[in-house]
């Protein structure tokens, strides 16, 4: 009888370890299944100005790296043709439009609306109850509001700033705080936050986001994580450090040449976060996506290539982005996708792919790319794209290759196959097109909200002329010009 209770307990226990390693093998297995995710986002970069869209005099060997070992999107779409918006999309799966986010958000931060609506939640709140540790490094200008900032809404950690650009050297960030603005754009001279915390930096500011970046992929190496690098480069004010600027000595205009320079440095800085994630053995299972947040502006020096206009259009220069996408073993390499996509896809995309439940959540207008990439599935990922701009009275659909542009009274239609440079108006040849275009359009624009927040340059007055400008430029000159300005 004891020998039988002996052999019995012996198989009990047995038995036990077999269960334990049973389960740590499929923790193992789903920890390393769970894929990361990396937006790598520049900020009014051109769509020509990236190597893998044909760039000659900037060299982006690194970023060329994720369309190389991924897919290139040659109609990659952002929702709206300025930073604020085009964000609150990205972030949120859905047409920011939807919930009032029609506008750069004013920077003051009394007003508990100036950003996205805690009603929406964004892709580090969607993903940290399926365990991903989420951070940005880099632009916020999604609130100011305490109850809006990145720490309350969902990302584990911050390390940037609130506003929709920034001074790059660490000599002209002179406020402390957004108390200390004075005059409108004074917020580009704000400390670095980390978390809540003021923090002071020394170098050049696309490096130090690039390290923060990579510190971050170092500690959380064994979590699932998001990581949202939001440079500010190569949006104005145009500064970059001499180690960049030497690159492009042979660039003759000035503007351009500095401008290359920040683009270099957010290559290096992408260079940096391709090596650490092969280093540290997880670059097969991390989904690495970069895009710029709208089109190539006027006043930084940037190439669209051939596409017609700018930010702040609705013309292809101010939507159509540089977009590729790299996950290595899982989606094809070095492949061109032509059918239009949008950053609204990315949020669709990683909760499919890391099965997180959102069936409880508002439904989204962006859809899982990896089935179309990868041929599963046919045909077009989406019928229809919207663009609606209120201040500029204007808005644009795309159906297929058909655009309609509304830009106040005047109705433009596109055929994009023939004509993606929108040189040739045919509205007057395709009424019919045109007015279901627009019936589809109403349809669409009924679900939508007004402005939920004051507009970007509500806040504050302008800074007197006689006391010199404080934007846009960095150089000693400019420092010497507004010497106790800032004080
Ligand atoms: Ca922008």
């Amino acid at each position: 009888m004891k020998n039988n209770l002996k052999f019995i307990l012996i198989l009990l226990a047995v038995f036990s370890q077999c269960i334990q390693a049973k389960n740590s093998a499929a923790d193992l297995t789903k920890v390393t299944k769970t894929p990361n995710l990396i937006i790598i986002l520049t900020d009014d970069q051109g769509y020509k100005d990236v190597g893998f869209n044909g760039s000659t005099d900037i060299k982006t060997p690194n970023i060329d790296i994720i369309a190389k070992e991924g897919t290139r999107f040659t109609n990659g779409y952002v929702s709206y043709p300025v930073c604020g918006p085009s964000r609150a999309g990205l972030l949120t799966g859905r047409y920011q439009d939807r919930f009032g986010f029609t506008s750069n958000p004013t920077m003051d931060p009394s007003i508990a609306q100036n950003g996205i609506p805690t009603t929406e939640k964004n892709i580090a709140e969607i993903l940290k109850p399926a365990g991903y540790t989420s951070a940005i490094i880099g632009k916020w200008h999604m609130g100011t509001h305490p109850e809006l900032r990145p720490n309350k809404r969902g990302f584990d950690y911050f390390y940037g700033f609130l506003s929709g650009g920034h001074q790059y050297f660490p000599q002209d960030l002179t406020l402390n705080d957004l108390d200390d603005v004075k005059y409108k754009y004074d917020w580009y001279r704000t400390r670095l936050l980390e978390n809540e915390q003021r923090v002071d930096t020394d170098e050049y500011l696309t490096d130090e986001l690039s390290h923060e970046a990579v510190n971050f992929i170092k500690r959380e190496k064994d979590n699932p994580f998001f990581l949202y690098v939001a440079y500010n480069a190569p949006h104005t004010p145009l500064q970059a450090s001499e180690k960049y600027l030497a690159r492009y000595q042979h660039i003759k205009d000035k503007k351009r040449r500095t401008y290359a320079a920040m683009v270099s440095a957010v290559d290096d800085g992408v260079g940096d976060i391709l090596t650490t994630l092969k280093e540290l053995g997880i670059d097969d299972n991390t989904l690495v996506v970069f895009l710029s947040d709208n089109g190539g502006a006027r006043n930084n020096a940037s190439d669209n290539g051939e596409l017609r206009g700018h930010k702040n259009d609705l013309f292809e220069g101010g939507v159509r982005v540089p977009f590729a996408m790299r996950w290595l073993n899982k989606i094809p390499a070095g492949v061109d996708y032509h059918q239009p996509i949008s950053s609204l896809d990315i949020l669709a995309t990683i909760v499919a792919q890391a099965n997180v439940d959102i069936s409880e959540n508002k439904p989204l207008d962006g859809v899982d790319l990896i089935p179309y990439i990868t041929n599963e599935k046919k045909g077009s990922p989406h019928e229809i794209l919207f663009w609606r701009h209120l201040k500029a009275k204007s808005h644009a659909v795309r159906r297929g290759d058909d655009k309609l542009m509304q830009v106040k009274q005047d109705t433009l239609v596109f055929d994009l196959d023939e004509d993606f440079r929108e040189s040739k108006n045919v509205a007057d040849k395709q009424i019919e097109k045109a007015g279901s275009l627009q019936k589809a359009y109403q349809q669409w624009e009924s679900e939508l909200q007004g402005p939920a927040f004051p507009y970007l340059g509500s806040w504050k007055k302008n800074r007197p002329k006689n006391q010199g400008k404080n934007r846009n430029k960095n150089t000693n000159k400019s420092k010497k010009k507004n010497k106790g300005v800032n004080k």
